[in-house]
């Protein structure tokens, strides 16, 4: 039985929501964390390796995964979104929908049988539609909660894994659950989304060797797709990659005018683990600047440049391919006099823009900036506080950050929120 009266509601399970999350439920508070995905972990749990220690994403968010869902202070509601929330008080009224999984979470072992009977094959979202799902699962083998969710928009009606579930759990007549919830504080944790906006000039979608960076961080993860790196259209083991930053991002026709921050970063990550991957792999990093601004970030990209990788100073103007699907990267050479080439790749990653995943509008009284990211009304000395008493925002949903940065921010969050708690009286303490 869900409470109904928490100290505070962080909206996203990404790092930087399950980090805040943790830090005020560490200090007694009664914390709901509401998650829109079927499970918690945002972006992190999708990548392979993380910037500048190169340690395992998933073995170091797993844990922190864990600790929020296995905290006493916590609970968490996935496949849920907030609908509306009011002031009340010093506090806040907030009305969340569950949507129906067709699957009774309390009852639901997570072992998969259900899978294993399903005839339907559709791209996984999870694995940046690069490998297959079926039409009942549990999100991906690491996910938090473990509960499958049935995809009803695919599902065949057959009933296969209604026969084989050992715990009677699959429930097609589930309904979406409304719930009123009472809050004293709120942090907006929702994080980004991958830009979209290039894709017409770089043929994501319609060239099948054209793929972004996240799917790359599935392509190079020991447990992705197709367990190795191989390119989509044939499963062929690529020797020649280019990676395109910038790509729809720092474009004022666009409409992403900012840099994105972590693309340059992540871009040599995934170059170098592709150089140990594949070690006869040629790879050529077209870039406008790298900006590797963070501690050690500056010897990453040097250690990337005495591995081989080539970095080129130049602007990817199109994409197309050749017969057998391989991408051709029509190119202005920035550093020999604009001239235009055209070079042939077996596989091309794009670093698009960042951008952000939810826009409060008509559900919380919180200011966006012009570049759509959540707005703080003091950035330089209390960089989490909104205009709205008692809400806070923490991560990549105020801008572009990477995971120290979203951490950090996460903590001062939970902090403030504290101590608003403490100061306006409104805990259920
Ligand atoms: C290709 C790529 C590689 C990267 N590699 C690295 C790296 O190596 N090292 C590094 O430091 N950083 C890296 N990053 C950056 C890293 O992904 C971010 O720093 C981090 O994910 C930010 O965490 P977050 O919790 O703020 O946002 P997210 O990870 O985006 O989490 C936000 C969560 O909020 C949920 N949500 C959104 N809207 C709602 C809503 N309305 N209601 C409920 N829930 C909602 C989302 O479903 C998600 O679970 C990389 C980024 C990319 C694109």
């Amino acid at each position: 039985m869900t409470k109904q009266k928490y100290d505070a509601l962080v909206i996203g399970g990404g790092i930087a929501g399950m980090q805040a999350a943790i830090d005020m439920a560490d200090q007694g508070f009664q914390v709901l964390i509401v998650e829109r995905e079927a499970s918690i972990g945002g972006k992190m749990i999708v990548l392979s390796k993380v910037f500048p220690t190169l340690d395992c994403a998933s073995c170091i968010c797993t844990p922190k995964m864990a600790a929020a869902a296995h905290h006493d202070n916590i609970t968490i509601m996935t496949y849920t979104e907030v609908k509306k929330i009011e002031r009340a008080g010093k506090g806040f009224k907030a009305s969340v929908l569950k949507r129906p999984r067709y699957v009774r979470e309390a009852d639901c072992t997570g072992c998969r049988l259900c899978e294993y009977v399903c005839p339907v094959d559709i791209p996984h979202e999870f694995e940046g539609e690069l490998g297959a799902r079926k039409a009942i699962y549990v999100p991906f083998s690491n996910a938090i909660p473990q509960v499958a969710l049935v995809d009803l928009d695919h599902c065949i009606l057959c009933a296969a894994c209604e026969r084989v579930c050992p715990t009677g759990c699959i429930d097609f007549l589930q309904e979406p659950e409304e719930q009123a919830i009472e809050v004293g504080a709120i942090v907006v944790a929702t994080g980004y989304e991958l830009s979209s906006a290039a894709k017409k000039q770089y043929g994501k979608g319609m060239l099948p060797n054209v793929v972004t960076a996240l799917q790359t961080e599935r392509l190079l993860a020991p447990h992705g797709p197709y367990g190795r790196v191989l390119r989509p259209s044939d499963g062929k083991i690529p020797d020649t990659v280019a990676y395109v930053q910038c790509a729809g991002s720092r474009d004022r026709s666009l409409g992403i005018p900012y840099c994105s921050r972590v693309c340059c970063m992540y871009a040599i990550k995934q170059a170098m683990l592709l150089s140990g991957a594949l070690p006869m792999i040629e790879i050529t990093v077209y870039y406008m600047d790298i900006r590797a601004f963070g501690k050690g970030f500056e010897q990453f990209y040097q250690n990337a440049k005495a591995m081989g990788i080539a970095f080129v100073k130049a602007k990817v103007a199109k994409i197309t391919e050749d017969g057998n699907r391989n991408p051709i990267v029509r190119v202005e050479m920035i550093e020999e006099n604009g001239q235009v080439e055209e070079r042939k790749y077996d596989m091309v990653v794009l670093s698009p823009g960042i951008v952000p995943a939810w826009n409060p509008a008509g559900v919380l009284s919180i200011d966006t900036a012009d570049d759509g990211f959540l707005s703080c009304t003091q950035p330089k000395l209390a960089p989490c506080r909104t205009k709205e008493q008692g809400i806070f925002v923490a991560g990549a949903a105020s801008g572009p950050k990477d995971i120290p940065d979203s951490i950090v921010e996460a903590g001062a969050a939970a902090m403030e929120a504290s101590v608003y708690l403490h100061e306006s009286g409104v805990t259920t303490r």
